[in-house]
């Protein structure tokens, strides 16, 4: 009870700091609970704000919940920490937010920077240097193109750019690329598994292979983000990156409940974070082209040069973000007849497809998971 009080009674001190650092830096998004402290990444500020919490704070064993918002690839990825010190919190921002910037110029599928200068070497048959980073991606390709029969290939970044999808600025408009545009890459049948990697160096004998790691770079940085997290001796955080996410330990003596996204915007419904999870959605509705005719979403179908279209979106939860995001591209491919085969490929059992209709398909583990918002159609599909 004397702890409890004790704590409350430092807690109220802090919010009263943290409203007065506020009030000096409009910057600051104040929150009136004392344990949420939410701001928009401000290094300086951030280390004003963990200073001030931190002397308050000396003799209190638990804090609650901080949280910052950095941007990586055009999306804003939120963390959240559970019982951190404001100062270890303030330094994992500054840390995570430093290595944002890295990824995103390394591993941008259209801005100049390293991975542009793979593809060039690529196209010009030279071998390319990459950082550890970048051969750990496309070593995970080539297994996951070959367990997906292809559906999933980051090695088709010219077909990507024929349809004009290296872009942030959606929806994009006008008639899609003609069968001939389409054929002429096809033909040339790139693919992941044509680079050969020694040590850190990659080439490949098919000038057609171009990457895009659009489909796997959010998983890719959440998975990078929790092992910099833990690194720091963080345990219970988020990585959450617009709905797609990985989770570790919990919100103090509750679990993390996290939404499960709905094609079209809103949530199916939530889940209970159990452990060390990955949670990734894909859809058809939210990145595409359109024309006076028909709507063309991002995610390709190797196989046609096509858009993948019978399913409006993929949720997958797994233990690695990289094969969360991975798969949920790989399904959405495979489409309503073969996602079940191709999840059975990945191994993985947790899995809800929504159909056009609204009609949602679920492994029975995923059933189990998922605590519905509203009244839904709903059909069990057993995969093992
Ligand atoms: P989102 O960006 O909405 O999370 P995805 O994770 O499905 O969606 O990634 C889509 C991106 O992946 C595309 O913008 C493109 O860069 C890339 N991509 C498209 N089709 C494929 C595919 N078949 N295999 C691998 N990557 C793909
Ligand atoms: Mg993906």
């Amino acid at each position: 009870m004397a702890f409890r009080n004790g704590v409350n009674t430092v807690l109220v001190a802090v919010a009263v700091a943290q409203a007065a650092v506020a009030q000096a830096n409009p910057s600051v998004q104040k929150r009136m609970n004392p344990l949420i402290n939410k701001t928009r990444i401000s290094t300086p500020l951030l280390a004003v704000l963990a200073f001030v919490s931190l002397t308050l704070l000396t003799t209190c064993h638990r804090y609650g919940e901080q949280s910052a918002e950095l941007f990586v690839f055009g999306t804003i990825v939120e963390i959240k920490l559970w019982g951190a010190s404001p100062e270890e919190a303030s330094h994992a921002f500054a840390e995570l937010q430093q290595m944002f910037q890295g990824l995103h110029r390394d591993w941008h599928a259209w801005e100049p920077g390293q991975l542009s200068n793979i593809n060039a070497a690529f196209a010009e048959g030279r071998p390319a240097t990459a950082n550890e980073d970048i051969i750990v991606m496309v070593r995970r390709s080539q297994e996951i193109e070959e367990l997906t029969g292809g559906r999933f290939n980051p090695a088709i970044g010219a077909l990507i750019k024929l349809w004009g999808f290296h872009t942030s600025n959606y929806p994009i408009e006008g008639p899609p690329p003609s069968q001939d545009q389409i054929s002429q890459i096809l033909d040339r049948k790139p693919s992941s598994r044509d680079i050969i990697i020694n040590g850190l160096e990659m080439r490949t004998d098919n000038p057609a292979v171009q990457l895009d790691f659009g489909g796997i770079a959010k998983g890719y940085a959440v998975d990078l983000t929790i092992a910099r997290l833990r690194a720091m001796g963080i345990n219970n955080a988020i990585a959450n990156a617009g709905g797609d996410l990985r989770a570790i330990g919990s919100h103090g003596d509750r679990p993390w409940r996290v939404a499960v996204r709905k094609p079209g915007g809103g949530n199916i419904g939530s889940v209970q974070v159990q452990g060390d999870e990955a949670i990734f959605t894909s859809g058809n509705y939210e990145r595409f082209r359109q024309d006076q005719h028909e709507r063309y979403p991002h995610v390709i179908d190797p196989g046609t040069g096509w858009p993948a279209k019978d399913i409006a979106s993929v949720t997958i939860i797994t233990d690695e973000g990289l094969l969360a995001d991975a798969a949920a591209t790989a399904l959405l491919v495979a489409g309503l007849d073969a996602w079940p085969e191709v999840a059975r490929a990945l191994k993985l059992d947790q899995v809800a497809v929504v159909d056009e209709s609204g009609t949602i398909y679920l492994t029975p583990k995923m059933e189990q998971r998922i605590q519905y918002t509203g009244d839904v159609e709903r059909v069990i599909v057993e995969i093992n």
